[in-house]
């Protein structure tokens, strides 16, 4: 942990109404919910296509959140949208910004929980890694937002919000009347499902919200920049694939049923080999190319040569390449990262299999912004260790 990085603490308090009782916020409705939306209020059914169209874009492609500045429409019908309607977003609480350029952004949501939300910039493009839930039903042994309880699931509006507030923060909305915002490089051109909750528990939101930001007149993000990450949601797997399409990265974590009941306890329910099967089928399904094996490096518990060997072996026939995440740390872990060298030997075999082996590189620890280290410290609803470990079986 680079505990003396230098840490650009920066407080913002961004005003941002939250949905109040009454009006129905545009933000997180599909183009279908929208259009019922607007004719419920009014609009002629003849005209409801072509408001839905101006809407959309102003509100994901421009990023505007004020109905008076929508120009192309009638002023009296701007005071309906006003009267009816609103464009809300989650509110920025804090804002930190890492040595190494990640920022981390605490996000409140209606009923005043907190999730948060990480911006990783890199060489010609950024990731954005987005929460699905506050806290999360499963209890991986290692991971920090496993050790809170599931508060609630995130709407749709929450879920593309994340991506709208840090559009702002980076200020990439295209100038109004300006193209379709998708030549050149993007400060934000990725998006990962990775960080706080199990996205495929909260299907229906995720979808719709990656709907939205697929839209090409909106946000635009191919369905390739997109990868959901599962902790192996068995049944829900085959419909991400069809109804979104994006890509799946998976967490293996282990290469034995019995190491990755303690470490994904969600094995018990479904093993290696279902999970295996329901992958084999992925991209065919989804039309994509590669699934990832994310693989957290614990030492001494999952990271021999003899696991290296058994991993290559069960992925036999899947297009895959295998993410080595050395463990991020946090208070109270009961697990270490494994030692360089030991990572390095593992990736070694891995990809002298033929597999594409990357050690991910641990961006925002100075911050905790790291992967599995989400978790927002406010929630008071907490797991003590005692039910994680008879929960996981004492991993
Ligand atoms: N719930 C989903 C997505 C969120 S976690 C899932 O489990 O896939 C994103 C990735 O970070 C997962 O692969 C998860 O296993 C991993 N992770 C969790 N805690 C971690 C930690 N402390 N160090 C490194 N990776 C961790
Ligand atoms: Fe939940 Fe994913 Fe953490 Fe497991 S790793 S507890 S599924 S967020």
């Amino acid at each position: 942990m680079a505990a003396d990085a230098p840490i650009t603490q920066d407080l913002v308090t961004i005003p941002r109404k939250l949905p109040e009782g009454g009006k129905v916020n545009l933000v997180g409705l599909t183009r279908d919910a929208l259009r019922a939306a607007l004719i419920a209020a009014g609009t002629p059914e003849k005209q409801a296509k072509m408001r839905v169209n101006q809407l959309w874009q102003w509100i994901y492609h421009w990023g505007v959140r004020d109905f008076a500045a929508m120009t192309n429409l009638a002023k009296p019908y701007r005071a309906l949208l006003e009267e009816q309607f609103e464009i809300a977003l989650p509110e920025i609480v804090s804002k930190q910004v890492s040595s190494d350029g990640t920022r981390k952004y605490l996000v409140r949501i209606a009923g005043g929980h907190e999730v948060e939300t990480v911006y990783i910039p890199e060489e010609g493009r950024g990731t954005l890694c987005i929460s699905s839930q506050v806290g999360c039903t499963l209890t991986c042994s290692f991971c920090h937002t496993g050790t809170q309880k599931l508060v609630r699931n995130l709407t749709a509006g929450e879920i593309v919000g994340q991506v709208m507030l840090a559009r702002d923060d980076l200020e990439e909305w295209p100038a109004h009347g300006t193209g379709s915002g998708d030549d050149g490089p993007r400060l934000l051109s990725n998006i990962v499902l990775m960080g706080m909750g199990e996205p495929l528990y909260n299907f229906d939101n995720v979808r719709d919200a990656m709907k939205i930001a697929m839209d090409g007149e909106g946000i635009a993000l191919s369905r390739r920049r997109i990868t959901l990450s599962t902790s192996g949601v068995v049944p829900e797997i085959a419909k991400c694939a069809e109804e979104i399409g994006c890509l799946l990265a998976v967490s293996f974590h282990a290469t034995t049923d019995e190491v990755r009941n303690k470490l994904v306890p969600i094995n018990k329910r479904w093993n290696i080999e279902t999970l295996l099967n329901a992958l084999r089928e992925y991209p065919r399904l989804s039309n994509s190319e590669r699934i990832t094996f994310e693989y957290v490096m614990l030492k001494d518990v999952n990271d021999s040569d003899a696991d290296a060997r058994r991993l290559v072996e069960l992925i036999k026939g899947i297009p895959a390449k295998i993410n080595l995440i050395p463990f991020n740390e946090w208070p109270g872990a009961p697990y270490q990262r494994s030692d360089r060298e030991r990572i390095a030997r593992f990736a070694d075999i891995v990809h002298n299999s033929g597999y594409a082996s990357p050690i991910r590189r641990p961006r925002g620890e100075d911050i905790m912004a790291a992967c599995g280290q989400l978790k927002s410290a406010t929630e008071r609803a907490r797991k003590s260790r005692a039910q994680i470990a008879a929960e996981t079986g004492g991993a």
